[in-house]
């Protein structure tokens, strides 16, 4: 005898307004195959970056499409220039746009009085093998995938270099950012993960297995 089906009683549901949220994709991240960027640009745009188009970009043995060079970020309240221009994957300057702007700023602001008006980082694409684990495994940097970063620019003239002798404020505003940071890049490390980033922060867009949900937070 087949159960009768429960009667849903008919009640109208109250309509949930969305906030407008931009939407990063990362279908593409790990093939980095060329098309028109327009998605990417969009969510770069969104994140209010500023930037310059590469397209096609090559270092040594390594090539990736959609390379982009990050210049800086206006988030409404901060203007952080990335004054090393790092070359990255689209998708991947994309969510840097978006943990400078909607973290990096407000947690320098909330922990040391002063804006962020500058991040501090390596190349972005550098054609290598991983350092500090595995030497066979190809580098997240090799691909665009990565960055780099040893230091931020204050608007008082201050500097936080990562290892350098830090105040507990500048203390805790890195201990907040590397935290903060595992809530967008699937790879976060630094000092005290291994010497090899005894003196930067290394976030990266590392896809392990089928999905982006397996993280590495240290
Ligand atoms: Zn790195």
């Amino acid at each position: 005898m087949p159960r009768p089906k429960p009667v849903q009683p008919q009640v109208e549901q109250p309509r949930l307004v969305q906030p407008q949220i931009p939407e990063v994709k990362f279908s593409n991240i790990d093939e980095n195959e060329p098309d028109d960027g327009a998605e990417c640009k969009a969510a770069l745009s969104a994140a209010g970056a500023r930037y310059d188009w590469v397209g096609t970009a090559t270092e040594g043995e390594c090539t990736i499409g959609n390379a982009v060079e990050l210049l800086s970020v206006n988030n409404g309240t901060d203007m952080i220039s990335f004054r090393q221009k790092p070359v990255m994957a689209c998708d991947f300057a994309a969510l840097m746009a978006r943990w400078a702007g909607e973290v990096a700023g407000p947690v320098i602001a909330g922990h040391t009085g002063a804006q962020l008006q500058s991040i501090t980082t390596g190349p972005g694409i550098v054609c290598r093998k991983r350092v500090g684990g595995a030497q066979t495994k190809i580098s997240e940097h090799a691909k665009g995938n990565a960055l780099d970063i040893t230091g931020f620019g204050l608007s008082d003239n201050r500097s936080i270099q990562i290892m350098s002798e830090l105040v507990k404020s500048e203390q805790l505003a890195l201990k907040a950012l590397r935290t903060s940071a595992c809530g967008y890049f699937t790879t976060v490390l630094g000092p005290g993960a291994n010497p090899a980033h005894k003196h930067h922060f290394h976030f990266d867009f590392k896809k392990r297995g089928k999905s982006y949900n397996y993280r590495i937070c240290e």
